[in-house]
């Protein structure tokens, strides 16, 4: 993951010591903890024999592109356990093209779509009376967090399409393209681990994903979560379990790739019920900040561990009863080009309260930005408007120079 807790870090019992590669300025002044910032994070071979050197007991991999990439098949034969799926199995993160026929295929309910790799087809389809009048447009391959374009008219749809595959803006990520029907509802996500045969779901969380108060402004990685949605009854969470979560996990293992992780499943919430808008094969960020705040003090590496053992039903995934949220503090600029090498000042903060470092770093002894997403500010509360209260008292602890979160976390 790219962010760890820094006060009241503590090794859960089962830990003696954790390497990340290649950590930030969360993880730089822990004890027990080493960041690892000599090895690229995708440079698997030389990562396998580090691990073997360092006699590691446990990988937990957070990149997309590592995970897509299959860093856990480069772990396969090392006989170090690696809590990742396989190549195969990310596929459903790594092309949104085969996500669509596979949730075709298994009847997992999501948006009509169609597939496209010729750019003339898709032009076509775009000017298709039949075509409905609101579309999303998704590139196949892996872009940061961009490759989703929703235009307003099909005026801005036909400038996406061609700057997606005439112009290359996302290189051979973009050969391909998804055009599905816009869905409305509300959005949430839900987070399951997998052992390839048994699950245990997370409660499911809403994000917020617009830079600006009132979801305006571009899209970003997020910028807070909540948890547990109230909107997200028990029959609710039954029904994606049984229309969508065992029919995903079912098929992958029909399909002969079964899904050892954790999947990120984005769902709307529609008028005729739930629909996977996309599926990620990790933990997501920020939503997994606030599942860690919900997560009662269970040895956490112990259960990613037996996940990797195919032991997921011997644990227990104990969620405290109560709420979660945290509030992302922003880099100036972001989600656009944003300033960098701000120095941090971090004061004391309330102790219910978890700041999760994401893009900051040591230089010269000064905590630094180093990111767009610069913290996460997190904690727990008896209500929903405790937990974000708190939150935000937590926010104010941390300064730097054109420093933006929003306001309106959790008050929808
Ligand atoms: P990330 O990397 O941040 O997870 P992504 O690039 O994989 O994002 P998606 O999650 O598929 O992209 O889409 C990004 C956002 O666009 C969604 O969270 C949702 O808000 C919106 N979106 C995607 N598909 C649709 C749709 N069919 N209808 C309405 N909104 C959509």
């Amino acid at each position: 993951m790219s962010s760890l807790p820094t006060k009241q870090f503590k090794l859960f019992p089962f830990l003696e010591h954790v390497y990340v590669v290649p950590g930030n300025g969360g993880t730089a002044n822990l004890q027990d903890v080493s960041n690892i910032e000599d090895v690229a994070a995708n440079d698997y071979q030389r990562l396998v024999s580090l691990s073997k050197q360092l006699r590691v007991g446990l990988v937990v991999v957070g990149p997309d592109d590592a995970i897509v990439d299959g860093i856990a098949d480069h772990f396969k034969d090392s006989g170090i356990p690696c809590f990742a799926p396989s190549k195969e199995a990310a596929e459903v993160e790594g092309s949104k093209t085969y996500a669509k026929d596979f949730m075709r295929k298994f009847d997992i309910p999501t948006a009509k779509y169609r597939n496209f790799d010729r750019y003339a087809d898709a032009q076509a389809y775009l000017d298709d009376e039949s075509t409905n009048s609101r579309i999303v447009i998704k590139v196949d391959g892996l872009a940061a967090g961009k490759g989703v374009v929703l235009p307003v008219d099909r005026a801005e749809a036909h400038q996406a399409l061609k700057g997606i595959m005439l112009s290359g803006k996302f290189g051979s990520a973009g050969n391909s393209v998804v055009i599905e029907d816009y869905l409305d509802g509300d959005e949430i996500s839900v987070l399951t681990l997998s052992d390839g045969r048994t699950t245990k779901t997370f409660p499911p969380s809403q994000d917020h994903k617009r830079i600006y108060d009132g979801n305006k402004g571009p899209n970003t990685g997020g910028m807070g979560v909540y948890s547990p949605v109230p909107f997200g009854s028990h029959d609710q969470m039954a029904e994606i379990d049984r229309k969508i979560l065992q029919p995903t996990f079912e098929g992958l293992k029909a399909e002969g790739r079964p899904f050892v992780g954790l999947l990120f499943t984005g769902i709307m919430l529609t008028s005729s019920g739930p629909k996977v808008l996309e599926y990620n094969a990790r933990f997501g960020d920020p939503e997994t900040q606030t599942m860690m705040m919900l997560l009662s003090e269970d040895d956490f590496a112990a259960i990613l561990l037996a996940c990797t053992q195919g032991r997921l039903d011997q644990v227990d995934l104990n969620i405290t009863p109560g709420f979660a949220s945290n509030v992302v503090i922003a880099a100036g600029g972001y989600p656009e080009k944003y300033r960098k090498g701000d120095v941090v000042t971090l004061n004391d903060y309330p102790p219910d309260v978890q700041v999760f470092h994401a893009g900051t770093q040591y230089e010269n002894g000064m905590l630094k930005t180093a990111g767009g997403r610069v913290f996460s500010v997190a904690a727990r509360g008896a209500t929903l408007e405790e937990a974000v209260a708190t939150a935000y008292k937590g926010v104010e602890a941390i300064q730097f120079e054109c420093m933006f979160y929003r306001k309106d976390i959790g008050t929808r």
